[in-house]
């Protein structure tokens, strides 16, 4: 069932939100060649830590991370490790969730490393613009098939894939919640969108196939043909005053 959100619980998911696109900011301050994976998430950690609240995903389902953190042809849920070490030229997907108040914020971001290709910057750039092609179709009166058909129009366009097998989805009291809100879609069809609605929009973008593959160690999801991939999310509430980006604090990133 959808939970709709009300104007009280959606100013309480600002503050879950804010300390998520934080934890983020400050990530990415670290993203550097030499640090681990691990050295993020224990940055992430400590910031929603110190900010009274606690990492949505340490624990969620088992995962053993307070962040996803996932490398290159790696899609989503990439373990922190120390074992694995950001590269020059890599492309690192960092998602991260923080529990607050009895709320979640839910928000990912690519970061180059150091100088990246051109193909992983385009990538990157067109990623993060499928987000905003989706916000254009998140309006009360459009129905969630509106926003995967931006998504992915957007995404074909370009000459990449949406995965299909994640999707986005509603966010509050649970982290994942109804209704899901796949990249992928038909115009006019699936849940109606309406005030109170507060969901993550999340492409993520392959620069090959959609197919993907989970790894061996239970969590790591990487593209079926070993190409890039990319991430963007943020946690979004539609009002009727127009949309609440709640995850984002930055500007331009
Ligand atoms: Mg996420
Ligand atoms: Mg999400």
């Amino acid at each position: 069932m959808i939970q709709i959100k009300n104007s009280v619980q959606i100013a309480a998911m600002r503050e879950a939100g804010r300390i998520t696109g934080e934890a983020l900011l400050v990530a990415r301050e670290h993203v550097r060649p030499g640090v681990s994976t691990k050295e993020l998430d224990d940055v992430i950690r400590h910031h929603i830590e110190r900010r009274g609240a606690k990492p949505s995903f340490l624990g969620l389902y088992g995962f053993p991370g307070s962040a996803c953190i996932s490398i290159n042809d790696e899609v989503i849920h990439g373990i922190p490790s120390k074992d694995r070490i950001l590269c020059e030229g890599d492309i690192v997907k960092i998602d991260v969730g923080a529990f607050y108040k009895g709320y979640h914020g839910d928000s990912a971001r690519t970061i180059p490393v150091g100088r990246v290709s051109c193909e992983a910057a385009d990538l990157i750039a067109a990623t993060k613009q499928s987000f905003y092609e989706a916000l254009k179709a998140f309006k009360i009166g459009n129905r969630i098939g509106d926003i995967g058909h931006a998504v992915d129009s957007f995404v074909q366009s370009r000459g990449y894939s949406v995965v299909r097998r994640y999707v986005g989805h509603g966010v509050g009291r649970d982290v994942h919640e109804s209704p899901d809100v796949p990249n992928f879609g038909t115009p006019g069809r699936g849940p109606r969108l309406c005030a109170g609605l507060v969901i993550a929009i999340e492409p993520m973008v392959n620069a090959g196939g959609f197919a993907v593959r989970e790894e061996a160690d239970g969590w790591t999801v990487k593209t079926a043909d070993h190409s890039l991939s990319a991430h963007y999310e943020n946690t979004v509430a539609l009002t009727e005053d127009g949309i609440i980006n709640l995850t984002e604090v930055e500007s331009g990133e």
